[in-house]
């Protein structure tokens, strides 16, 4: 069987290695004589995997011990939710980097629990960059600064983040989370859903500093962190097998050679397929700005709708699945996510050249 090439938002391609190494294991997991979905969550085979799922991120993101990783569920838009409810008192304000539909998200739901303001946006300007982050400044009322370090639907991703900040930085990192090296102590929480690079959709990741892990009984149980800090995300039945892949999407990482090694691929990657669009002399135009593009979603639109139109249909017919811009801004996106091999990567940038060379 040949794989597809899968440049699908999310849910998206997962290393082929998972895929097998879960299936070698799906009727009996560890001898135990049953799959890993119908183990107890409380089970000695469970709970290993749990952990060892904790110690991998642990590792590879280097997270110092003040920190907690929490596996919950509800996606990145639930976060959405939690952070304000959890980290907004009524005298503070929360701070939103609005630079994409994610944010605007966010901040909608924050809105409702508190007060709220954008601290910086590019808006105005379709979302095509990343204001520069040594332009924010927050007043005395912040609670947190929130930002989405990969912005999905432009293709937009930060750099550098905002330092020297008195409020914690919080950033929904759904869509770039271990595909460069982060200095995890710059935040205060980050979130993301699996399904982009983690593994498949039903877990999120949650890593939060301590210190802002509150008990507050007025809050709902189950939005709360401290409820599942204190309880390893085991108060109630995390989403087991969710857990179980993304322990495999980490060891996976691992023999990439770390993010260290995932980075290097991610930055050839989207090499490939900036060079085509830089050398298309205006056929392929990128929707971000050169200095904010993203390594993990590439936005494109060609010189006319019907070209547009024309190049999906082609690059489905020749097996490209998921090019399609997202619905809220059309056009062409290729997510490159961390699974998505090099060669898969190359072969588009080569169906691109050849659909240029026979447009013209
Ligand atoms: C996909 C995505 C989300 C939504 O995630 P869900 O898990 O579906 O809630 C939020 N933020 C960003 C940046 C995303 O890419």
């Amino acid at each position: 069987m040949k794989r597809a090439y899968n440049f699908n938002a999310g849910p998206a391609a997962l290393p082929e290695w998972v895929l097998q190494e879960a299936k070698e294991h799906w009727l009996n997991f560890n001898d135990t004589g049953m799959s890993l979905m119908e183990l107890s969550h409380r089970s000695k085979d469970y709970e290993a995997v749990h952990n060892e799922a904790k110690e991998l991120l642990t590792s590879l993101l280097s997270i110092p011990d003040n920190y907690d990783i929490l596996f919950l569920q509800g996606g990145a838009s639930l976060q959405f939710t939690m952070v304000p409810m959890n980290l907004l008192p009524k005298n503070k304000t929360a701070y939103y980097a609005l630079t994409g539909v994610w944010s605007e998200k966010a901040i909608k739901e924050a809105a409702k629990l508190g007060n709220t303001a954008i601290s910086v946006s590019s808006k105005e300007d379709n979302y095509t960059y990343i204001p520069n982050p040594e332009q924010i400044e927050l007043p005395k009322d912040a609670a947190y600064l929130h930002i989405t370090s990969n912005n999905t639907i432009y293709g937009t991703q930060w750099s550098n983040y905002p330092t020297n900040l008195s409020v914690p930085l919080i950033a929904d990192m759904s869509s770039d989370i271990l595909s460069t090296p982060i200095d995890v102590s710059q935040f205060g929480i980050i979130y993301a859903g699996a399904q982009k690079n983690l593994g498949p959709s039903g877990v999120t990741v949650v890593i939060i500093r301590k210190d802002l892990i509150k008990e507050d009984n007025t809050l709902p149980t189950m939005l709360s962190y401290h409820t599942h800090a204190k309880n390893n995300s085991l108060f109630n039945t995390p989403p087991t097998l969710g857990i179980y892949l993304l322990s495999l999407v980490l060891k996976w990482v691992k023999q990439q050679g770390g993010i260290e090694g995932i980075a290097n691929i991610n930055k050839e990657k989207a090499q490939q397929l900036y060079n085509v669009m830089d050398q298309s002399n205006g056929f392929y135009r990128g929707h971000a700005e050169e200095k904010s593009r993203s390594k993990m979603n590439v936005t494109f639109t060609l010189p006319s709708e019907k070209l547009t139109k024309a190049f999906l249909q082609e690059a489905k017919e020749a097996g490209f699945v998921g090019l399609n811009g997202h619905r809220s801004v059309g056009g062409c996106r290729a997510s490159i996510y961390n699974a998505v091999p090099l060669e898969h990567v190359v072969e588009l940038a080569k169906f691109m050249k050849d659909f240029q060379n026979n447009h013209l």
